[in-house]
């Protein structure tokens, strides 16, 4: 299994163009992952490859996903300074609009969101444009939809924009200063439950590290020890490089748009390179 995972983020919206609009990439990156004859895979089948339950064939496969869980991912927001976006839901739907179920039947995107409501409240105020869209009521209408899978992106991101210390003596600002027990079940394993009650009957099983920020602790003790007991099947970071079998099931790696890749032809060569 050598597996690419792309990441966007639905509130990188500086322009009109690829390099500086994920939605404008996105909707590009749909199209050229059918032009090269790749498959995409809900992200769960990977790990459920990785972690030996099921054996399906993924050769050629890759996976979506999305971070930080803002009502762009799902709405066509008009954006006040860049226009109307459309969401990558829509772009999913457009996509399967114009080229049929056959040609990508298993079409699906993870979409990482952050539990507490008011620190979503105090982001889309300090961050965002201040016209609440960072709200949870999308959530069970994409899982519902069969594109979209909610998963687990903190409680609340640990974000700068936060009271520090936070709960526990957390620093803000940084998701390795997430280091104690406490402050782990604070934000992983509370997000778990929450996640769980807004989702049921469906409840999240996969997490990923805010800013990527990766933690021996976290990695190697706490989510080993605790992560399947809160219902976690695996955590991802931004390891850029395919997923294969021997990848850390705790810091599963992934390539981020505009980070790792500012273009169609950049992404082509990774899209390239992984399937060596
Ligand atoms: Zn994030």
């Amino acid at each position: 299994m050598r597996v690419p995972i792309l990441t966007y983020h639905g509130v990188n919206i500086a322009g009109g163009g690829y390099a500086d609009n994920d939605h404008v990439a996105f909707a590009a990156d749909l199209e050229l992952i059918q032009s090269l004859q790749l498959r995409i895979v809900p992200l769960q089948w990977v790990v459920d490859q990785r972690l030996g339950r099921s054996r399906r064939d993924l050769r050629g496969c890759v996976a979506l996903t999305c971070d930080d869980g803002s009502n762009f991912d799902y709405d066509d927001l008009d954006h006040p300074q860049h226009g109307v976006q459309r969401s990558f839901y829509n772009s999913l739907r457009r996509f399967r609009d114009h080229h049929g179920v056959r040609a990508q039947p298993d079409l699906h995107l993870t979409s990482f969101v952050i539990a507490d409501p008011v620190a979503r409240e105090r982001m889309d105020r300090q961050c965002l444009v201040g016209r609440d869209w960072m709200q949870s009521r999308w959530w069970r209408a994409a899982q519902d939809s069969g594109l979209i899978a909610i998963e687990n992106h903190s409680w609340d991101h640990n974000h700068p924009c936060l009271d520090s210390p936070g709960p526990h003596g957390l620093v803000r600002g940084d998701f390795h200063a997430v280091a104690s027990e406490a402050q782990a079940e604070f934000e992983i394993a509370r997000a778990q439950h929450y996640l769980a009650q807004q989702l049921a009957p469906q409840a999240p099983r996969l997490f990923c590290y805010p800013f990527g920020h990766v933690n021996d602790f976290l990695r190697a003790d706490w989510l080993p020890r605790r992560g399947p007991a809160v219902g976690l099947d695996a955590a991802f970071g931004d390891g850029a490089a395919p997923v294969t079998m021997t990848s850390d099931r705790w810091n599963l790696p992934r390539y981020i748009c505009g980070w790792h890749w500012r273009s169609p032809e950049a992404l082509r060569a990774i899209l390239e390179s992984a399937a060596d």
